[in-house]
């Protein structure tokens, strides 16, 4: 933060995710969240002597493709180790982890700034571990455990301390749940713990290289807290700083309530894990074929996405970003537009706004997920064209969209059925425009006389005669047409 007074901010990210990988790191047990506690586990999970852990294909595969996605170099090789202390939630009484020999090191990822620059951030190391059990704290005279997150495997991701402001950090953490979200390896929930963020902050002059004594506050379970905490921890180390003292190396909680960081250990009580290799796992060895196989089954990834969606669609950068914020919206308007039949940038806009809009707003009436609709993209492309070709107008489209959500039947059939169509033939509409004239003489001389306003009336009279179903363009220009040439006899 280029704090007025002259103080610069360091920040490095410690982010946990969680795989969604179908069973745990080291066994067969489900992942699944939410199941009774305490039923997915077995003597593996649970650190029975004697049980023999056996390392999830699956979870290191997601550990390269979110290595190849942040430009990380793969490791052939890398270690499991042991990781020792006590919790109750940690029935070994070590975790499964990676220290030395991690499985990524050495990223990059591009974080975007509010103002569209972009800057680099560096990514230290990704690693593999395995996630503790719960601690369920809330009955007031007990504690209970719950094991079923046991062994659930977590990738841990370190960056350099090279952010900067709270937004930055912000920033960076919003592009990474993108990021795994569309490499379909974490559910991005922030709130059910899939995503855990340790921030580390130090403050030092501005302009200055030097690395200041920094503090880390722990378990930060969203992106408002993690902007807030580093706030607060920004201005507390500042202020300390502008009185010649220095900030404590300390792990910090944050107190969402009282808004401020309470200190949970200082250096002298940071824990020594004794690591040491796991004796009962071998080495993960890469060959490049399972990288590369991995590698071709990268999605396009999400800032690559938006500025397609920017090049090919003309969508303006709001609108592109919307639809890539999330990886299966982005294919519902990427399905829907590739139904459609004219393929003009007006035509895109008008499927984004109708994407992100009404269909959207649909969707969250009926509580369905976008990756489970009540109307397929081609269904949505359907009544699209029949709104781009003049059928039917944007309040008939709104309510076929409802029916078809409703009923499953396509919206051409809807149309069909009910007559709903709008009328749109040309010789139909000047015939009966020609009548209206006809049968309102005196305000057809009122406009001729210079009241324009009447034009208006003369609308509604075609309207009324067709229910509403006359294409208002149309009418407007035939009735422009008539008027003006009528004119020019006046004149
Ligand atoms: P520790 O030894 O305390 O675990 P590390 O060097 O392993 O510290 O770094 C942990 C995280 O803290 C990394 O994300 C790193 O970028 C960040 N970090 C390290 N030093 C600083 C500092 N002086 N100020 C802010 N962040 C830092
Ligand atoms: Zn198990
Ligand atoms: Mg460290």
């Amino acid at each position: 933060m280029n704090d007025s007074n002259g103080y610069e901010a360091v920040i490095g990210l410690e982010v946990h995710i969680q795989l969604t990988t179908r069973t745990k790191a080291f066994c067969g047990c489900s992942t699944r969240f939410g199941d009774a506690p305490n039923t997915n586990t077995c003597p593996v999970c649970l650190g029975y002597p004697g049980a023999l852990p056996v390392a999830n294909r699956e979870m290191i595969s997601m550990a390269i493709a979110l290595g190849l996605a942040t430009g990380c170099t793969i490791h052939h090789r890398s270690v499991f180790v042991r990781k020792h202390y006590f919790y109750p939630d940690l029935p070994k009484g070590y975790q499964i982890s990676q220290y030395e020999d991690p499985i990524c090191t050495d990223g990059t990822v591009d974080i975007e700034l509010d103002d569209g620059t972009r800057k680099p951030v560096r990514i230290r190391r990704i690693h593999i571990e395995e996630d503790a059990g719960k601690s369920l704290h809330d009955i007031a005279t007990e504690t209970l455990i719950d094991l079923n997150r046991c062994g659930v495997p977590l990738l841990e991701i370190v960056t350099e301390p090279d952010l900067r402001t709270p937004a930055e950090a912000h920033a960076f953490l919003v592009l990474l749940r993108k990021i795994v979200t569309y490499l379909e390896i974490c559910d991005g929930n922030m709130e059910e713990g899939s995503l855990r963020c340790d921030a580390n902050v130090s403050v030092r002059p501005a302009g200055s290289r030097e690395m200041r004594t920094k503090t880390e506050i722990k378990n930060l379970n969203s992106f408002r807290n993690v902007e807030r905490a580093l706030g607060y921890e920004i201005h507390r180390h500042a202020e300390l700083l502008r009185q010649g003292e220095s900030p404590e190396s300390e792990t910090l909680l944050w107190d969402a309530v009282r808004n401020l960081t309470v200190p949970l250990r200082g250096k002298e009580e940071s824990p020594d894990y004794r690591y040491f290799p796991e004796p009962d796992l071998p080495p993960v060895v890469l060959d490049d074929a399972w990288i590369e196989r991995v590698r071709a089954a990268l999605p396009e990834l999400p800032l690559a996405r938006r500025d397609r969606f920017i090049a090919n669609y003309g969508l303006s950068r709001y609108d592109a970003d919307i639809l890539t914020a999330e990886k299966p919206l982005a294919d519902f308007f990427e399905h829907t537009v590739a139904g459609l039949k004219r393929r003009l940038p007006e035509d895109f806009k008008t499927a984004c706004n109708w994407v992100t809009g009404d269909f959207t707003r649909m969707l969250r009436e009926r509580k369905r997920p976008i990756t489970d609709p009540p109307l397929s993209p081609a269904a949505l492309a359907e009544l699209l064209d029949m709104l781009i070709e003049g059928t039917i107008s944007g309040k008939m489209a709104k309510q076929i969209l409802e029916e078809a959500a409703d009923t499953g039947v396509h919206p051409r059939e809807i149309v069909g059925r009910s007559g709903a169509a709008q009328l749109t033939d040309e010789g139909f509409l000047s015939t009966l425009i020609d009548s209206v004239l006809r049968e309102n003489e005196p305000s057809v001389r009122k406009y001729l006389g210079g009241r324009e306003n009447v034009f208006g009336f003369f609308v509604g009279q075609v309207m009324k005669a067709t229910q509403g179903r006359a294409n208002p363009e149309l009418v407007n220009r035939i009735l422009r047409e008539k008027l003006d040439e009528r004119k020019k006899c006046h004149e």
